[in-house]
């Protein structure tokens, strides 16, 4: 390869910039020539494109969003433009990519690669949900669960003062990563998950007996996925049998996207962009670069986007109950 291109595609994720920073020095140290692309697949059909120098990343480790900015992009999706995206490519001489995204990143980046082989591409999982095969952290995850715990420590201090049940809603639409962990942190009284069903009658029970085990507060962590109906109504229906508490509810939002990387999600930029890269240059195509057990693995595109192991750690959903007794 010669010339690489590097994008950001999907939701945003901090640790995306030192990733990016990471990608673009050991490109150019490799003696590539490393060009950034804007608004993930959108600029590749767009040609919206630049040539990067080790200087064009320089102080953005501690940045949160993408300097590249990331785009969801309807028109990848057909073939029309998939065939404009490597015309654009072609003209600027680039043969090789780093797709930094999550699963929608990667169906679009394998599908483009068997379309059009002699673009090389290499994935790097960049989500804040936690939910790829392949890697055990994906960027952005520990960053979005700790401003995550930061935000309901805040709450637990009013929730306590005023001897209010709180339920807080996280991201996850799929996957409850980020509210088992943050559960685990602010010892919260219940945590609902997409993986796991709980019934509202033994959320009910389990409130009751905080209540009677002189609990002056108590939280209750909602995940967007979990599936009894979203946090208003869970809310309306626990208020209807519990009348003792004062019920709130909180959304965090897209608060949790944002800030400054954490020094893990830093560290697991830096290592999975110097390391997709060192792949691409290895020969490897089709494929994403992950953490397992602390060391780089290299798993193929195909078996990422077809294993759905179930990730959410057993030990941490039993804990997390007994915990908060
Ligand atoms: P997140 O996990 O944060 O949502 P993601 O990478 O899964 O990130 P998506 O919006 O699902 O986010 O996908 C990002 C982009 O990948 C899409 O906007 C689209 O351009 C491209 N893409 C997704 N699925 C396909 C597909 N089947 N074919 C071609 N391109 C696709």
């Amino acid at each position: 390869i010669s010339k690489l291109g590097v994008l950001t595609s999907g939701g945003d994720a901090p640790g995306m910039n030192p990733c990016i920073r990471a990608v673009v020095r050991t490109g150019i140290y490799s003696g590539l020539n490393v060009v950034g692309i804007r608004k993930g697949y959108q600029g590749l059909i767009e040609n919206d494109m630049y040539d990067m120098n080790p200087r064009s990343v320089s102080n953005i480790l501690n940045l949160g969003g993408t300097i590249l900015k990331t785009a969801r992009c309807l028109p990848f999706r057909t073939d029309e433009g998939m065939e404009t995206a490597y015309q654009n490519l072609k003209e600027q001489g680039i043969d090789a990519l780093v797709v930094i995204g999550g699963d929608g990143t990667f169906t679009g980046a394998l599908r483009f690669s068997k379309k059009y082989p002699d673009i090389k591409v290499m994935g790097v999982p960049g989500t804040i949900d936690n939910d790829l095969y392949g890697s055990t952290y994906t960027l952005g995850f520990d960053t979005a669960t700790n401003t995550v715990v930061e935000a309901i420590d805040k709450i637990r201090d009013t929730a306590d003062a005023h001897d209010r049940l709180f339920f807080i809603e996280v991201m996850g639409r799929d996957s409850g990563a980020i509210a088992l962990r943050a559960g685990v942190c602010c010892g919260a009284e219940a945590i609902l998950l997409p993986e796991k069903a709980t019934a509202i009658d033994d959320l009910i029970e389990n409130l009751r007996a905080g209540q009677h085990n002189k609990k002056s507060s108590s939280i209750v962590i909602v995940a967007e996925g979990d599936k009894n109906g979203g946090v208003y109504d869970i809310a309306r229906r626990v208020q209807n049998e519990i009348k003792v508490y004062d019920i709130k509810v909180t959304i965090l939002g897209h608060l949790q996207r944002g800030g400054s990387p954490s020094a893990f999600d830093r560290v697991l930029g830096s290592r999975l962009g110097y390391a997709a890269v060192k792949a691409l240059l290895n020969g490897h195509t089709q494929k994403m670069v992950g953490l397992q057990a602390n060391n780089i693995k290299i798993t193929s595109l195909e078996e990422a986007l077809t294993q759905h192991e179930f990730k959410l750690e057993q030990d941490l959903m039993e804990m997390a109950d007994i915990l908060s007794i």
